[in-house]
């Protein structure tokens, strides 16, 4: 990694901060994305982040279009969402015991979510899937799950099998220590592969628990569940008795603010959250139909439970993100922004003579380096990931950050204007055209 540090664009102190952490964690980061392995470098250290902005231990300022990763749909260091963290840890951290503002919370969700009746919030969107998976068994006495190659789901063992996001970035779709066991009962499919859905219920009549999905997924890179397929999930799955979950832990609240089962009005029995929820803090939840829901402990047998979930200063910022989402919904002007930047990133590549294709939903987007257009894995694995890693260097020198893989969804929020967004294509402009 770090004969790298000087090949590409990164400051001395972020340099330096990196040697000293890969002393101190595995890979010298607290996830795998971060240390931006995917694109052979350093990663930039941040100070802190205000609005569209990260600012990083160098003292350089980029436009960020990541955003955590997702959560950070209002900006960074929202001042209402600031001071409604401040207040609440003022009133102490943790309690271990009910609060009402965590009732306020679930209304809210079940307010905004179609298919969320009764939710359980826990502590990130890992616990979310893995507990929505158990649940799903528990209510229908089943084993087998349905996942599809280049979705992530956390790192749940069962999940973490033909795996995106940073799984899929790294080499390692399906992760060494995870059990034969723990992936038997996993089916995996073709994302946006009708026939192949159709044909795993035929041949499994009875056994399916549930099949979960990304609707959108961020985790290949932008790429989208086509009408078809997802109302071909939700007929299959009615049909043959089994539990369709909605994975929104990147959707929820940011595609529309009923994530994309309102956007596409397909309505899953339960639903993953995380990210946009938590407000910049960990929180994740699980929800759905009240009968499923109810056979979780103590109303039902299903065990699930956490010492910090429902934690009150998490509670706190997601509570006041949902309300001002709601209050102001901010979905009208990404989406706006969104078709400029997909524009202006279409116009960029396409004037540098490259193979590529721009994928959006809304305020996700993608630019694959990519001859054909990406419906699934095996179309996201055929991008060039040399190029993608040099486009990626060459913003980072312009102070536009992107996600530090192919694989991986770009995000923007409330803060981004049209001027930061023609800043953007101005420099993605500049660097494609370096290309040729
Ligand atoms: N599901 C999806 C769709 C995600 O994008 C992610 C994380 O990126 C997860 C689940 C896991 O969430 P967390 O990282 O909060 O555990």
């Amino acid at each position: 990694h770090l004969s790298l540090a000087n090949s590409h664009d990164v400051g001395p102190r972020s340099a330096e901060a990196f040697s000293r952490a890969h002393r101190l964690m595995p890979g010298g980061v607290n996830s795998p994305a971060r240390a931006f392995g995917a694109v052979g470098g350093t990663p930039l250290f941040i100070e802190r982040a205000e609005g569209p902005y990260l600012f990083d231990i160098d003292g350089r300022r980029f436009i960020d279009y990541i955003g955590s990763w997702g959560p950070m749909i209002l900006g960074h260091a929202h001042p209402e969402v600031i001071e409604a963290i401040t207040k609440a840890a003022q009133r102490g951290t943790s309690y271990g015991a009910p609060t009402e503002a965590e009732s306020r919370l679930a209304e809210q969700i079940i307010e905004a979510v179609p298919s969320v009746e009764k939710v359980r919030l826990v502590n990130s969107g890992t616990e979310a899937t893995m507990s929505a998976i158990r649940v799903a068994r528990g209510a229908t006495g089943r084993d087998k799950i349905i996942k599809f190659s280049g979705n992530y789901h956390g790192h749940v063992d069962s999940l973490l099998v033909a795996a995106g996001s940073a799984a899929a970035t790294l080499g390692v779709p399906d992760s060494p220590g995870v059990t034969k066991g723990a992936g038997k009962d996993t089916i995996v499919l073709r994302y946006n592969d009708v026939a192949g859905v159709k044909a795993a219920f035929a041949k499994h009549p009875g056994e399916i628990a549930a099949v979960i999905l990304e609707p959108v997924v961020g985790n290949m890179g932008c790429v989208a569940g086509s009408p078809e397929f997802l109302q071909t999930l939700r007929d299959e799955t009615t049909r043959d008795g089994s539990i369709l979950i909605f994975d929104e832990v990147m959707t929820g609240f940011r595609l529309a603010f009923g994530g994309a089962q309102e956007r596409f009005g397909v309505t899953p029995d339960m639903t993953t959250l995380g990210k946009i929820v938590g407000g910049g803090m960990p929180l994740g939840a699980y929800g759905g139909r009240a009968d499923i829901m109810d056979q979780v402990l103590p109303a039902g047998k299903v065990f699930q439970a956490g010492t910090l979930s429902g934690n009150p200063v998490a509670v706190a910022a997601g509570s006041k993100t949902l309300e001002i989402l709601r209050n102001d919904p901010p979905y009208e002007y990404l989406e706006n922004l969104g078709i400029r930047l997909a524009q202006g990133l279409d116009q960029a590549a396409f004037d540098a003579g490259i193979d590529y294709q721009v994928q959006a939903v809304g305020s996700m987007m993608t630019l694959f380096f990519n001859t054909d257009p990406v419906n699934e894995w095996a179309d996201a694995d055929q991008s060039d990931r040399e190029a993608f890693g040099r486009y990626f260097w060459g913003l980072i020198s312009k102070g536009v950050y992107m996600p530090c893989s192919q694989f991986e969804a770009l995000f923007f929020g409330r803060t981004h204007t049209e001027a930061m967004i023609d800043e953007t294509i101005d420099a993605a402009k500049s660097v494609l055209a370096s290309f040729a």
